[in-house]
């Protein structure tokens, strides 16, 4: 059965979109079919897999104008299959919340599909939003990026009882997959402080795999490339790489 893992943190710029194309991409390099469904109205991700911003996505997707099986489609990467954003989904945020039952609406349009993947990366907005909590709801496991940064712990562990909060009352099977720091620079002292910090705050919870701050993970989406097919030498790819096996092992 397919497992469904969302990357979400409120938090803008702390690396989810590089996280959710990036591991998606290794683990269809992997030989796992793959699936990336793009639930930013801002469409990062979309653009990070070379796709174009136009429908069917997942907006019709979720109104039910198209069955979510005919609005994917193939990314030009082997096994790797994208649900896009385009920039109605925006309208998403007002129109879910009128309607009864609407948190559950991700999760419904992907229960039909999901079994055709080994893998399902939700790549979530920045906010706890109406398409924060579908995703949230849809999902079997949660990554949160931190961003090795000052102000990094802020906000976490809202983001931790929001995560209890939709796990008690709308997912039960929802489990905090781990936090993954990223953008890291480990030549400077605050890097490596915050990285003790949150690794203290959350023993369990911190993959041991680090991202580093790396040029080629920040071009790679203007490439419309993942980074292992930008360059799959590079730190950023090996740091992906390592990764999705820690992932995977976590099962
Ligand atoms: P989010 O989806 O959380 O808003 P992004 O993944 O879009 O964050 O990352 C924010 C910006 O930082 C983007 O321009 C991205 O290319 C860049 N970026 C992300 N991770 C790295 C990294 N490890 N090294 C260098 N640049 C990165
Ligand atoms: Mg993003």
């Amino acid at each position: 059965m397919g497992t469904v893992y969302a990357i979400a943190n409120q938090k803008g710029g702390v690396g989810k979109t590089t996280t959710a194309v990036n591991v998606a991409a290794c683990i269809a390099e992997a030989g796992y079919e793959t699936l990336v469904v793009d639930v930013d109205p801002q469409g990062n991700a979309t653009v990070g897999l070379g796709a174009e911003r136009t429908g069917p996505g997942l907006y019709d997707a979720l109104t039910g104008a198209v069955p979510a099986a005919q609005a994917v489609r193939a990314s030009g990467i082997p096994r790797l299959s994208l649900l896009v954003s385009t920039p109605d989904l925006a309208g998403a945020t007002v129109e879910l919340p009128r309607e009864a039952g609407s948190e559950g609406r991700l999760r419904e349009l992907l229960a039909p599909i999901r079994d055709d993947y080994a893998f399902v990366v939700l790549d979530c907005p920045p906010s706890l939003g109406p398409l924060t909590v579908n995703a949230l709801v849809a999902a079997d496991r949660v990554i949160v990026p931190v961003q090795t940064e000052y102000f990094a712990l802020e906000g976490l562990a809202g983001l931790l009882d929001t995560l209890g909060l939709i796990q008690r009352e709308l997912n039960p099977r929802l489990t905090v997959a781990g936090m993954l720091l990223t953008m890291h620079d480990a030549r400077t002292k605050l890097a490596q402080d915050v990285e003790r910090e949150v690794r203290t705050h959350f023993p369990e919870l911190v993959f041991e795999t680090v991202i580093p701050r790396n040029v080629r993970l920040g071009e790679a989406p203007s490439f419309g490339l993942p980074v292992i097919h930008h360059d799959p030498h590079c730190a950023g790819a090996d740091a992906y790489f390592s990764l999705a096996k820690e992932v995977a092992a976590r099962g």
